[in-house]
């Protein structure tokens, strides 16, 4: 990585919320939020040590929160701190099906207690597990490589991609985030500004009928927001790059959680495999039941040629991946060779098998589409009374609430989304930010929320925003 693209967290977290900023003298959310001084706000000596000694041998070090939250215990869809304090868990996506499910904790230590090694030895759990997430897919995609993080999984997505095409190039959306390996982080635009990126990224506007070039009420919106892909595949055309792969995370959590138009990613699609790309469906947040489908490209009708897979995998045990077809993984053999030491291992396969039986036998996808109509005509409601409230949206359950000063300049009001995830977690309910701006509020909870801790989340949202107003 060159000294340009070598970003710190920090940056990213300034760029996650600064970049295009219409507001840049104003504080970043979640800047804001990670770079608070603790030394200067935070009262409880015993919290203030724990902080220093993080600070002193912890790189890389972020905390949220003025009074950094800390979580000593997880249950279902609760988190507590050592002060006893319990937190309605409304940010945590990793946690698929609830803190420490006690199925998972039984899979994960029976096995840990039997064995672990990688996958050069025959074992039954890896094979299991593989059949069980193929059979997830649609046709075709029938071959899984797993890893231990996102970041891998597109990694070794996007070289999968390179070599079925010939082509190097990309495209991907402003404001991405995909991953921190070296190629990965090239990928994601959100931690780079337009100028300073190889030339084998293109980046295209993001389907926001919010706030985008074209807005919601227009005719054709998918196709206009698909055509800004033929500018991005031109210009890696032109410089000889060719495009090897479209990335995309369909619930665009970094753009500030969008609804893409239904027939967007058919035409992005149509458009890439014409230019000899694939396609790559980045489901490392979208995945595993949390739109309401157990995949987020479910949602578009299209069938990508790469999904990967992360986050919600092992509900907290790093177990990450792809899927891809045959042909795919076929052609990547030929001419390459993957090990992963840690991916794969029984303990891992195990606990990602149960997650899934899990997610399948409480139907929590479906419990997510229930629960986010129920969530979204509650937030209509609070829209409707709050004018700070300029938009709701998002796929399932995760949802983006957008802060506006103003419903006709639309300007962003990211301090009212900083006050407003401070004074949550001081109410009990654990709530995150997101978007270009740091103005949207992300509801993006455990899979196993349900309609009495949604009508909770909206008895709190709508208390402190009375109170902002007033
Ligand atoms: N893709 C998306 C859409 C993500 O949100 C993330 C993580 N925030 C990643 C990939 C990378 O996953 P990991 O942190 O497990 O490497």
């Amino acid at each position: 990585m060159s000294t340009e693209h070598a970003i710190t967290n920090r940056t990213l977290i300034e760029r996650l919320s600064m970049s295009n900023s219409q507001d840049s003298n104003q504080k970043p959310l979640v800047a804001a939020l990670a770079s608070q001084n603790h030394a200067e706000t935070l009262k409880d000596s015993e919290a203030l040590e724990l902080v220093q000694r993080r600070h002193a041998h912890l790189g890389g070090s972020i905390l949220f929160y003025k009074e950094p939250a800390h979580i000593v215990k997880g249950e279902g869809i609760w988190l507590y701190d050592n002060k006893g304090n319990k937190y309605l868990d409304c940010y945590n996506n990793v946690a698929s099906v609830g803190h420490c499910h006690p199925r998972v904790v039984e899979a994960l230590s029976t096995q840990a207690a039997q064995l672990n090694t990688h996958t050069r030895y025959l074992h039954e759990s890896v094979v299991t597990y593989c059949e069980n997430l193929a059979a997830t897919m649609p046709d075709g995609l029938d071959v899984v490589m797993l890893t231990c993080t996102g970041s891998e999984a597109n990694d070794l997505a996007m070289q999968l991609a390179r070599m079925m095409s010939g082509n190097q190039g990309a495209v991907v959306m402003e404001n991405s985030y995909h991953g921190n390996t070296t190629l990965i982080a090239s990928l994601s635009t959100c931690l780079s500004a337009a100028d300073n990126r190889p030339d084998y990224v293109a980046a295209i506007e993001p389907p926001n009928t919010y706030r985008g070039p074209f807005r919601a009420g227009e005719a054709n919106l998918g196709q206009k927001y698909a055509d800004l892909a033929d500018e991005a595949i031109a210009v890696l055309q032109a410089s000889g790059q060719g495009v090897a792969a479209f990335m995309c995370d369909a619930v665009f959590d970094t753009q500030g959680s969008l609804e893409a138009p239904k027939d967007y990613f058919q035409q992005v699609y149509a458009k890439i495999r014409a230019a000899g790309g694939l396609c790559i469906a980045d489901e490392v947040q979208a995945g595993f039941g949390r739109t309401g489908k157990m995949w987020g490209f479910e949602n578009f009708d299209v069938v990508p040629d790469i999904v990967t897979l992360g986050k919600p995998m092992g509900a907290g045990h790093p177990i990450a991946g792809l899927v891809t077809s045959r042909a795919i993984a076929d052609r990547f053999a030929e001419q390459a060779f993957y090990f992963n030491t840690f991916s794969g291992n029984p303990v891992s396969t195990k606990v990602g098998d149960t997650v899934l039986a899990i997610i399948q036998q409480q139907q929590l996808a479906q419990n997510c589409a229930d629960v986010a109509l129920h969530l979204r005509t509650e937030l209509a409601k609070l829209q409707h009374k709050h004018p700070l409230i300029g938009d709701v949206r998002g796929l399932g359950m995760f949802i983006g609430i957008e802060l506006v000063r103003d419903r006709d300049s639309l300007e962003p009001a990211r301090e009212a989304a900083l006050i407003i995830a401070e004074q949550m977690k001081a109410e009990g309910i654990l709530i995150g930010a997101t978007g270009r701006y740091g103005n949207v509020i992300k509801v993006r909870p455990p899979l196993v929320f349900s309609k009495d801790n949604a009508d909770l989340l909206i008895e709190k949202l709508d208390k402190l925003l009375s109170e902002l107003a007033s």
